[in-house]
């Protein structure tokens, strides 16, 4: 049979690259980059090359598998829905509706994640469902609206292209959003200044003017330094802070704090440094600031994103074009996760379950009692299973390698009465569940995701899952049927229409239009042609406020016994928990194993050399793994990848939290470090 090309959206990061699968006997066989994508334009990463290699892999999951003992049985479709529905049921009638709660995806389409928060709050009257953008950009999202407004990426990515200076914090994009680089890498052909500010020598450094390897943790003082200097020298864009902002003056008062040389001192950057990167972004045109979990995953997240928020509004750099705030979204549909109210305190479109009349409409459109008290973050789920908590539905999420601390998430999973996993692979969570559903991945699947320039794309579906494994639109609705729930949606784009009539900034999308080049919300009516840029004439809350970045440094510092510190991240052939892509025979050969990075000196200090076997141990926990010598690190410093569940770095990150979005701080811990014989030795 003579192959077809289907068009989808690629799996992975954020950046939401087209995707063209070549489909050959109703197998997915090779992918393509798709040339009419707007956000792609005909590029795909190595792992967008190889996104069809795990999806007929044989260790897929093919039928509901029921726990007996420490082995799984297959049981029925009938079966499955039949008991989680029954489980879920009887433990918010003994225990009450806040003793169950859900895990919904970053992986899954926008309609399953809005079926999946609504499945949990109509069944059940719980608030109780979130997803891990609780673990990566909730900070985002709480930092951001309380200064402009929108939790959302202020510009579109083709924008990078023109701005004439870009400040690159705690993002290592090159290996983590690939495509997306490519407009950075526009701009600095046209001669654009870029700075990069990280700990780490990533690759984005290679092309930057200066690399500030700033002590970790310390993002604030550095960010408030270059804010004193820019209104110290009156680079502040005076007439926008007058018409389109507030609270500057408090801003000014919290600056006096930090003068240039305590600045220094507390980051490790030189004054003449910090006064350069200053007055370029002030100066600059247009300049942009792109940042990622470097800024997020600390203790003090929120202000770290509010303290960007100021200095960009500081400076007059958002609000048009080639400029704005880029925060990198990490999973294909994490924006769109977010949109769709997978939150424990937000419908979708970001309205308040705690607002009455919100909660008023949700309750007439869903025709259903909805609680009006904020649910529990997927820490707070975690921390509580098997006391408040008794029943989880996890669908597509492994927060057994994803989660800091990860020994306590297992034996926390292990005191439910009730888990149930959903997803394509028997993964470390799966392992645990009483009830396990096969779902389907993105080549299987007809629906929307977001990506991170906030524009809806559409999947469509290329091939069957295998054997009785089903979409999780289809899981969805048999299980909101079997709770009593009208979900009888013919298609995800029936359900489409259902959201896009309650929330404004959707109102103007339907499938039908998002076939050639998808689009950009908010989009308020059938006519609009989606927003390229955020905050064009006013703020979303209407001023931009400037907010006080209060400064936490880091929770865990090294010390005698512990005296190493911790970073952990991504690398370019690896994805998030690994589920797919160590399921793909290309991307793990070119990483197939674990590894730390440590600094040259640090090694011979411990008599370690290229590839030897280590143990890093935390208060937490102990991985074995192997050595990389490198200065991509700084001394005192070691870097390990997160993405290997034979040693898993998050056994030894800090689950302490950021207090406003409840994000833990994985970006800073103490390790301490010793050869490990015994695994040398085998
Ligand atoms: Fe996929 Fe991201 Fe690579 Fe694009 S940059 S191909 S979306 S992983």
């Amino acid at each position: 049979m003579n192959p077809e090309f289907i068009r989808t959206i690629c799996p992975y990061c954020g950046t939401g690259c087209g995707i063209v699968l070549k489909v050959q006997d109703g197998r997915a066989a090779a992918s393509y980059p798709d040339r009419e994508n707007p956000v792609s334009r005909g590029s795909l990463c190595v792992k967008g090359w190889f996104s069809h290699e795990f999806v007929h892999h044989p260790e897929r999951l093919t039928a509901p598998l029921l726990r007996k003992g420490d082995a799984f049985v297959e049981i029925s479709w009938e079966e499955a829905i039949d008991l989680a529905a029954r489980k879920l049921r009887e433990t918010a009638s003994t225990y009450g509706p806040d003793s169950v709660g859900g895990l919904s995806s970053a992986k899954c389409t926008n309609e399953e994640n809005y079926l999946f928060q609504k499945l949990i709050r109509a069944a059940f009257r719980t608030n109780n469902v979130d997803h891990c953008a609780r673990l990566c950009h909730a900070a985002t999202t709480v930092g951001m609206l309380q200064t402009l407004g929108s939790g959302a990426m202020t510009n579109s990515i083709s924008d990078l292209a023109g701005a004439d200076c870009i400040l690159f914090i705690g993002s290592n994009a090159a290996e983590s959003h690939p495509v997306l680089m490519g407009e950075v890498y526009k701009a600095l052909d046209r001669g654009a200044k870029m700075f990069v500010i990280d700990p780490r020598e990533t690759p984005v450094a290679r092309n930057a003017r200066k690399l500030l390897r700033l002590n970790p943790g310390t993002d604030i003082p550095l960010l408030a330094g270059m804010m004193r200097h820019i209104v110290d020298s009156g680079l502040h864009a005076k007439d926008f802070i007058e018409k389109r902002t507030e609270n500057v003056e408090a801003l000014r008062t919290f600056l006096q704090a930090w003068p240039l040389d305590k600045v220094a001192s507390e980051t490790g950057i030189d004054e003449a440094t910090i006064r350069e990167v200053a007055e370029t972004y002030a100066k600059a045109e247009n300049a942009a600031i792109v940042y990622c979990m470097g800024i997020t995953q600390h203790a003090c997240g929120v202000a770290n994103v509010i303290a960007i928020c100021d200095l960009a509004m500081l400076c007059g750099q958002v609000g048009k074009p080639f400029s704005g705030i880029y925060p990198l979204r990490g999973q294909n549909n994490v924006q769109g996760a977010c949109d769709m109210g997978a939150l424990p305190n937000l419908y979708p479109g970001y309205q308040a379950v705690a607002d009455a009349a919100i909660r008023e409409k949700f309750q007439k459109a869903w025709k259903a009692d909805l609680s009006d008290k904020p649910g529990k973050t997927v820490t707070e789920l975690i921390n509580a299973s098997g006391k408040d908590i008794r029943a989880l539905y996890i669908m597509a999420e492994n927060p057994c390698i994803s989660d800091p601390d990860v020994n306590h998430v297992m034996e926390a999973l292990q005191r439910l009465d009730f888990l149930i996993v959903q997803d394509i692979f028997l993964t470390e969570t799966a392992k645990f569940a009483h009830l396990v559903l096969p779902g389907a991945c993105f080549a299987e699947k007809t629906g929307t995701y977001t990506n991170t320039e906030r524009r809806f794309q559409l999947l469509h579906k290329a091939v069957d899952p295998p054997g009785k494994a089903m979409g999780d639109f289809e899981i969805l609705c048999l299980m909101g049927k079997a709770l009593g729930l009208p979900f009888d949606y013919a298609s995800p784009a029936e359900l489409m229409a259902e959201y896009a009539g309650l929330v404004p900034a959707y109102a103007g999308i339907s499938f039908d239009r998002l076939e050639r080049a998808g689009l950009q919300w908010p989009c308020p009516d059938e006519k609009h042609p989606g927003t390229r840029f955020l905050h064009g004439t006013t703020f979303t809350r209407g001023l931009g406020r400037f907010v006080i970045p209060d400064y936490t440094p880091p929770m865990e510092k090294p010390d005698a016994e512990y005296p190493y510190y911790l970073n952990t991240g991504r690398v370019f052939a690896h994805y998030h928990t690994g589920t797919m892509t160590r399921r793909s025979a290309f991307l793990n050969r070119e990483i197939e194993d674990p590894y730390v990075e440590i600094h040259p000196d640090d090694a011979s200090a411990l008599g370690v050399g290229p590839g030897d076997w280590i143990r890093v141990t935390s208060r937490r926990g102990s991985i074995v793994t192997t050595a990389r010598i490198s200065d991509r690190v700084v001394k005192g410093s070691i870097f390990a990848p997160f993405h290997f569940t034979e040693a898993r770095a998050n056994m030894l990150t800090n689950p302490v939290l950021d207090p406003a979005c409840k994000t833990p701080e994985y970006k800073v811990c103490a390790v301490k470090m010793e050869k490990d014989h015994e695994a040398q030795a085998r």
